[in-house]
C-alpha cells in the first residue's frame, strides 16, 4: 500500500496572532483547538485516502453515522514538546501508532501503518507549529489523533467508511491545582473493563462508561476514580485515564500487570524502565487492594503515584472508599515519584539525554 501524504491547500490561520498569544499564556487542558487538523478517509474497497490537511472546524456528517449509534471509534493522545534550540519532538509516538493499531483491531476498524500516522503527525504539527508552545513552559501542544465509522447506515456491523482526524490544543497543566497528591476514590459500584471487553483499547465506550464513578468519586470529595477488576472487586485495574504505582520500603515498584482490562500505558512502560535504571525492582503482577491498603498503613508502601501522557506523573495522597480512608505516608508528594516526573520531563523537554532513544523529531 502506497504511503499517505497529507497535503495542504488553505493555509488561512483561524485565530489572530494576539488571541493565539492570550491562549498560550494560559492554555489550560483541552480547552483551545489550533488552526489545523489532519484528516483521511478509509473506504471498505479502496482503504486509505484523501489525505489534507484543512482548517479546523466543525465536522458534517449524516445522523446516521454508524459512530453515533454504535460507538466504533478509537483515540490516541500524545504531546509535542518544544526544545531549547526551538525544535519539536514527540515522545514515543510510534507506541501511539502500535496501541491505535490494536485499539483499530479490537473495534473492527481498519488499521492505520505507524508511518502514516506519523505522517499524520508530522502534517498537523508542520501547520501548526506556531502553536507549539515556548520550551521554557512545561506546556506541550497535546495531539488527539481520532477514527470513527462514518457510514450512514444503522445496521450492526463493521462500518464501511472510516474517518480519521488529529486536531491539536495547546496543553498546560492536567490538574489545575498543579502537582498535588491527588485523592482517589475506590469505586465497589463501578466497573470500568471486562473479561474479553474492551479494557485494553482506547476507545470513547470505556471512557463513557467510567463517568458515573467519576461522579461517585467527586461527590466523596475526591479527584479521581479507582476501578477495580469487574469479576471479583478485590484487585485494581487503573483510573479513569491513568495506571497506578505503588514503591515498597524493599525497593519494588509495583503495577497491575496487563490482563486485558486496562490500557498500556506509553508513560506506564516508560516509568518501569526508569525505574529499572534506578535500581528499583519492577513487579508487575495482580495487586490485591486490601493488601495494598494494608501495606499503606503499615508504612511497607511509602508512596503511590498515577500516571498517563496528559498529567505526566501524579502522587496519589490518599484513598477513599466506603470503609474508611488510608493516607500514603504523610500525604504529601513521595521523593522517588517525583524523581521520576523530573527525569521523564527532562527527557521529553530535551533536558537531559535521550538515553532510550525514546524522541522522534517532528
Ligand atoms: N489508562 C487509561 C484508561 C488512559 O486513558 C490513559 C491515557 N491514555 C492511560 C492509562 C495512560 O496511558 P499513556 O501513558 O499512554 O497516556
Amino acid at each position: 500500500m502506497t504511503a499517505l501524504v497529507f497535503t495542504q491547500t488553505d493555509r488561512t490561520r483561524r485565530i489572530g496572532d494576539e488571541e493565539r498569544a492570550r491562549i498560550l499564556a494560559e492554555p489550560g487542558f483541552g480547552q483551545h483547538y489550533t488552526d489545523f487538523m489532519a484528516h483521511a478517509t478509509w473506504r471498505l474497497d479502496e482503504g486509505w485516502g484523501g489525505a489534507e490537511v484543512i482548517p479546523f472546524g466543525p465536522l458534517t456528517m449524516s445522523p446516521a453515522s454508524a459512530v453515533l449509534h454504535y460507538g466504533q471509534e478509537i483515540f490516541e493522545g500524545l504531546k509535542a514538546f518544544r526544545h531549547a534550540d526551538g525544535s519539536v519532538w514527540t515522545f514515543r509516538p510510534e507506541r501511539n501508532a502500535e496501541r491505535l493499531q490494536r485499539s483499530a483491531r479490537r473495534l473492527a476498524l481498519p488499521e492505520l501503518s505507524v508511518e502514516d500516522f506519523l505522517s499524520s503527525l508530522r502534517a498537523a504539527v508542520a501547520a501548526d507549529e506556531h502553536w507549539v508552545p515556548e520550551a521554557t513552559s512545561e506546556e506541550s501542544l497535546y495531539l488527539r489523533p481520532f477514527m470513527f465509522a462514518s457510514e450512514e447506515f444503522l445496521g450492526v456491523r463493521a462500518s464501511h467508511k472510516v474517518e480519521y482526524y488529529v486536531i491539536s490544543s495547546p496543553a498546560g497543566p492536567y490538574f489545575p491545582r498543579g502537582v498535588q497528591p491527588l485523592v482517589v476514590w475506590i469505586t465497589d459500584e463501578y466497573a470500568r473493563a471486562g473479561a474479553g471487553g474492551t479494557g485494553a483499547a482506547k476507545c470513547g465506550g470505556n471512557y463513557a462508561s467510567s463517568l458515573l464513578g467519576k461522579d461517585e468519586a467527586a461527590q466523596h470529595g475526591a479527584d479521581e476514580v479507582l476501578f477495580l477488576d469487574s469479576e471479583t472487586h478485590t484487585s485494581i485495574d487503573e483510573l479513569s485515564g491513568m495506571n497506578v504505582f505503588a514503591i515498597t520500603t524493599d525497593g519494588r515498584l509495583l503495577t497491575p500487570a496487563l490482563t486485558g482490562s486496562i490500557l498500556e500505558g506509553v508513560t506506564r512502560e516508560s516509568i518501569l524502565q526508569l525505574a529499572r535504571d534506578r535500581g528499583l525492582e519492577p513487579v508487575e503482577q495482580r495487586l490485591v487492594m486490601s493488601d495494598l491498603l494494608e501495606q499503606v498503613t503499615s508504612g511497607e508502601i511509602t508512596e503511590m503515584f498515577a500516571c498517563g501522557t496528559a498529567a505526566v506523573i501524579n502522587p496519589i495522597g490518599e484513598f477513599r472508599a466506603h470503609g474508611g480512608t488510608w493516607t500514603v505516608a504523610d500525604g504529601g508528594s513521595g521523593e522517588t515519584t517525583l524523581a521520576l516526573r523530573q527525569e521523564l520531563t527532562d527527557i521529553q523537554y530535551g533536558r537531559t539525554p535521550d538515553r532510550h532513544g525514546w524522541l522522534t523529531r517532528l
